[in-house]
């Protein structure tokens, strides 16, 4: 249906690039306009009301309509609405956040450095280890490895990283020195009859050979989201990163942890790394860190990381890398008021009885459903994955496009759903979501799904 002229979808149309958008549909179809938010709820320009189950991009943790982080941000654009950071400079906002990070990390690190992204905080890091083994003597210790179905982001690097191919494909990525080792899937990728530790246990023989046959002189580090999100909402089988990280130790190999989704309670410990027994060397967060209410991502680093880099820079005579908006004021302080405000509320036992009611729900709705293969997750994050063929495992056709079809018929009864590869519907809602705001969802959600049925079987 044409949207009417000068309505706001027509003139979306007119004028707006969007990000992950098929851009000649877009042109029949048009946007769904958010216009205000109010707890886990967005409304549109019509007014019509949608259960955000994925906090918007996994992000909007403490919801659409936190009053205090609001207030943070004024008092501080008050005060000081703009000051950097280069060159040594600095201000509270930056300091006392830095502080808030370092003393909540999972693993003992030395600093943080901040950006405004995860791309950029990913890219930021591999800067970081080029430059740490620049510095250090090892030039040729430069090549990283990750995951296929992996997502670090969009810029050149992070992208590189991603392992996904609508991120690779047309763009020319990625870029050389960037390797992706094996999906750590126990649904569709373990061999008959292999338990999750023996699958565990041969994902960790392919990146110890893929090192081996790189040269472990030339392989910096391992980049890994503790749960797959983008991906597909991947946990990985059982001892998976204990065993990768003994086969990082023994080529000297970084552990880099991309928080972006996992990180402050998403996975039931503040720390994706806590809940799957990682031990990074650097960490990457970034949008519940301010709850998304403002741009800003942080990579924290170990001491080896950082004496790397500062001995770089006294060599040099500078770090040549930095934002104009690293650690922006005013996104940190709304980052600090999130941090307060998770401790506050306890919100470690929030998830703990909220999610674990997701989860179970998940489970008994549709574990059994026609068209579902798997149900996973764990704490506030999960996925209902569809299948043409729950016996063989066989997804659908990418070409029905059965998840995008479920989204737009999920939007019809109120529910902004997100579909990702092989049909996979995640479910990551802003972590102050109630029980009965979770039936309200999977209501939605199973209605929606109903109705999706009718039209591909
Ligand atoms: N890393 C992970 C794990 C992500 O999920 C994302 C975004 O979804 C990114 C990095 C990139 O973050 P941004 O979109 O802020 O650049």
């Amino acid at each position: 249906m044409t949207p009417p002229r000068n309505s706001n979808a027509a003139r979306d149309i007119a004028y707006a690039l969007h990000p992950y958008t098929d851009h000649k549909a877009h042109l029949e179809t048009g946007p769904v306009v958010i216009s205000r938010g109010k707890g886990v709820r967005v409304y549109d320009d019509q007014g019509k009301e949608y259960i955000e189950s994925v906090a918007g991009l996994w992000c909007a943790s403490l919801g659409f309509d936190n009053e205090r982080l609001v207030q943070a941000a004024a008092t501080q654009m008050r005060k000081l609405p703009f000051y950097h950071a280069f060159t040594a400079k600095s201000h509270e906002p930056l300091i006392d956040l830095s502080e808030m990070l370092i003393e909540r990390a999972p693993a003992k690190m030395s600093k943080v450095f901040f950006a405004n992204s995860g791309s950029e905080a990913n890219d930021s890091a591999i800067k970081m280890i080029w430059y740490m083994n620049n510095a250090i003597g090892r030039p040729e210790k430069k090549k990283l490895i990750a995951r296929i179905k992996g997502y670090h982001g969009i810029t050149l690097a992070a992208a590189s990283l991603t392992g996904l191919p609508v991120n690779h494909k047309l763009f020319d990525l990625p870029l050389p020195g960037f390797h992706h080792v094996s999906t750590p899937h126990h649904y569709h990728n373990a061999l008959p009859g292999e338990s999750e530790e023996a699958f565990a246990t041969r994902l960790a023989e392919e990146l110890d050979a893929k090192i081996i046959a790189e040269g472990p002189e030339t392989v910096a580090a391992f980049w890994a989201e503790p749960i797959m999100g983008a991906g597909g909402v991947i946990l990985p089988p059982a001892t998976y990163f204990p065993k990768i990280q003994a086969v990082l130790k023994k080529h000297d190999v970084l552990m880099v942890v991309d928080e972006v989704i996992c990180g402050f309670w998403r996975t039931g410990s503040y720390w994706g790394s806590q809940t799957l027994g990682i031990e990074p060397d650097i960490l990457v967060c970034a949008k519940a860190l301010s709850a998304s209410y403002l741009p800003i991502s942080a990579v924290m680093v170990n001491e080896k990381v950082f004496q790397g880099i500062a001995e770089g820079s006294s060599t040099i005579g500078t770090w040549g890398h930095g934002f104009t908006y690293s650690g922006h004021p005013v996104p940190a302080a709304v980052a600090i008021e999130t941090l307060k405000i998770y401790d506050e509320m306890n919100m470690g036992d929030h998830v703990a009885k909220v999610g674990a009611y997701l989860q179970a729900q998940l489970r008994a709705r549709f574990a059994d459903h026609p068209l579902v293969g798997e149900v996973r997750g764990t704490g506030m994050i999960g996925a209902v994955e569809l299948v043409a063929d729950k016996a063989t495992k066989r997804n659908f056709d990418p070409a029905q496009k059965v998840g995008i079809r479920l989204t737009k018929v999920g939007e019809q009864n109120g529910v902004i759903l997100r579909s990702m590869a092989n049909d996979s519907l995640g479910f990551s809602p802003p972590l102050i979501i109630t029980e009965e705001e979770v039936d309200e969802m999977l209501n939605r959600f199973g209605k929606s799904l109903d109705e999706i049925m009718v039209t591909v079987r």
